[in-house]
C-alpha cells in the first residue's frame, strides 16, 4: 500500500512540499487536525514563522499528538519546521517539540543576508556533488548531540541533520528543482 506523507498546513509554504511529494509519486495530505495526522505515515513541517506555528499547534491541541507521532514515525522539518522540532532555540516564547536533540539560533544570518542562495555540501554517499540551498531568514544549528548526524554543511555550519526518524534542514529543499532531499527522506526514513 502506498504511504501517505502529511504536510502540516497551518501556515507557511506547505503547498510546495505537497507538490514535490506528488512528483515523487507518494500520496499527500494537508494536516490541520488530529484526524488527518492519524492517516499519515510520515509528516513534513514546512518553513514559515515558528512563533505563529507553535501558537497554532497549541491552540489546535496538536502538541501532544505531534510529539507522539514524532517518537515513532518520520518527520522532516525545514527552516521554521526545524525550529519547531529542535530541543532548544533562542528568541521564542514557546517550547519547541524537542524531537531532535539539537539547538538552534533563529534568524542567525542577520539582516543583511537574511535570505540567500548558496551551494551546500551534502555528506551522504551517492549525493549530488552540487546542491543549491535556498536560505530564507534561516536559523543556524548551533549544537548537536552525539545521536544527531550532520548531513550537510554550508561552510562550517551544519545545515542538515538527522536522528533515527527526524530529518531537519535550515534551508528550503522544496524551492529547488532538485528533488534529491525529499527523495532521500522518503527512501531512507519512510519506506
Ligand atoms: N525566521 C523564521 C522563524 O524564525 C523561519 C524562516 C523560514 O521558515 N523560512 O520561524
Amino acid at each position: 500500500m502506498s504511504k501517505t506523507i502529511g504536510v502540516l498546513a497551518l501556515q507557511g509554504d506547505y503547498a510546495k512540499h505537497a507538490e514535490v511529494i506528488r512528483k515523487l509519486k507518494y500520496d499527500t495530505l494537508f494536516v490541520r487536525d488530529i484526524t488527518a495526522l492519524k492517516k499519515c505515515d510520515a509528516l513534513i513541517i514546512p518553513g514559515g514563522e515558528s512563533t505563529t506555528f507553535l501558537n497554532l499547534i497549541d491552540k489546535l491541541g496538536l502538541r501532544k499528538p505531534l510529539m507522539e507521532f514524532g517518537r515513532e514515525k518520520a518527520i522532516m522539518g525545514t527552516c521554521a519546521g526545524l525550529i519547531i522540532l529542535a530541543a532548544k532555540t533562542d528568541g521564542l516564547n514557546f517550547e519547541p517539540l524537542k524531537l531532535i536533540d539539537l539547538e538552534v539560533s533563529r534568524n542567525a544570518y542577520g539582516r543583511q543576508i537574511d535570505s540567500f542562495v548558496a551551494d551546500i555540501e551534502l555528506k551522504i554517499n551517492g549525493a549530488p556533488a552540487r546542491f543549491e540551498g535556498v536560505f530564507i531568514r534561516a536559523p543556524k544549528i548551533v549544537k548537536v548531540s552525539p545521536d544527531v548526524q550532520p548531513l550537510a554543511y554550508y561552510g562550517d555550519d551544519i545545515v542538515m541533520a538527522a536522528n533515527k526518524n527526524i530529518l531537519v534542514a535550515t534551508f528550503h529543499p522544496e524551492l529547488t528543482e532538485n528533488l534529491y532531499i525529499h527523495n532521500y527522506f522518503l527512501t531512507k526514513f519512510v519506506s
